[in-house]
């Protein structure tokens, strides 16, 4: 049984492309099929796995998209690259942002991602979405077709009003377009331990959500490591594998997926 993740937060920059990606290649270290999609018009999952020139791609999740709304018949594996890491990876660029755009007027255009996605569950353990810093309709399409969606917080930035918007957003997705969606929780990420940050978050985070939403008992460190290997267009696990982060996202990979 396949699983869909989704890794989303309208704020930029908190690590949604850095977990995606160190999640994604955690799994796939330990025997899992993986898929990573990129939806992000940036291509930051598409780079930061070391393809540096996301524009000069060809094939895209954009045309996938495309092919879907004028119902073309496309091959399973239409654009996945095979990561030397050992995820699969379906690449984005800038063309999605001409996509979303288009889709306005679209019959049942939330939609169109998961039909996709619907069709990959055969061939993975597990697929993870990556989505971009706004709530457009590419995000929207992501949460109909995911199950469960991971929110990373940055500590030292928590917006508390964007968190609200997020979970409504969510949870109207739930009502009209994908029951079986969900928020596996939030996770703290680029945390500075020596600050008190951490504590006083997760009591602000507790008071706000109560039972609502999990905390992930796992939270990211800042490294400039994990910088590092975005730069470098590997994962955690490739440029510092006993470092503080990649024993993180393993941990927090325990917890998510496994259940630990
Ligand atoms: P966007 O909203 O633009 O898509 P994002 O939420 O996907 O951003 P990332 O691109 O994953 O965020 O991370 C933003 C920057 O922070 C990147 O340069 C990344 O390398 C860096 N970063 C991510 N995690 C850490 C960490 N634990 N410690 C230090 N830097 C980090
Ligand atoms: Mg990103």
């Amino acid at each position: 049984m396949c699983k869909v993740y989704a890794v989303a937060s309208q704020k930029g920059g908190v690590a949604k492309t850095t977990t995606a990606i160190n999640m994604g290649v955690d799994l796939a270290r330990k025997g899992y099929k993986v898929l990573l999609v990129d939806a992000d018009a940036q291509g930051s999952l598409t780079a930061g796995l070391g393809y540096s020139q996301p524009d000069s791609i060809e094939k895209t999740l954009a045309n996938i998209m495309e092919m879907e709304v004028n119902e073309e018949p496309y091959e399973w594996d239409y654009g996945i690259l095979h990561h030397p890491e050992g995820v699969d990876i379906l690449p984005s660029n800038i063309e999605l942002s001409g996509l979303e755009v288009s889709l306005v007027g679209v019959w049942s255009r939330e939609k169109i991602l998961s039909r996709y996605i619907e069709k990959m569950r055969n061939h993975y353990d597990v697929i993870i979405l990556d989505s971009m810093p706004s709530l457009g309709l590419v995000t929207i399409n992501v949460f109909a077709a995911a199950d469960r969606i991971i929110i990373p917080v940055q500590a030292a930035y928590l917006s508390l009003k964007g968190l609200e918007q997020l979970i409504k957003t969510i949870g109207r997705v739930k009502k009209s377009l994908n029951p079986g969606v969900g928020i596996e929780g939030i996770v703290i990420t680029m945390l500075d331990i020596r600050t008190n940050y951490a504590r006083d978050i997760v009591k602000l985070l507790n008071s706000a959500y109560g039972d609502a939403v999990r905390i992930h008992k796992t939270m990211i460190p800042f490294s400039v490591r994990a910088a590092e290997a975005t730069a470098e267009g590997v994962s955690i696990f490739m440029h510092d594998p006993k470092g503080k982060v990649a024993l993180a996202y393993e941990d927090f990979t325990k917890e998510v997926f496994l259940n630990e």
